[in-house]
């Protein structure tokens, strides 16, 4: 992994599954009431829907 100090770089945003950094402009968001998640791609928002969906049938 190469990492630039490039002061000019476009805003990024982290992934809420994996992590990984992605352009503001390229990531998936999921607004909340008073959040904002968001993923690097589909395959992502797919596993937080999923870990999401379990988490609310817990009762
Ligand atoms: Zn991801």
């Amino acid at each position: 992994m190469s990492e630039r100090n490039d002061s000019m770089e476009p805003a990024k945003v982290s992934c809420e599954v994996c992590m990984a950094e992605v352009p503001h402009d390229d990531a998936k968001s999921m607004e909340g009431s008073d959040y904002v998640l968001y993923f690097c791609g589909l395959d992502c928002y797919d596993r937080w829907a999923d870990e999401a969906k379990e988490e609310e049938s817990g009762e």
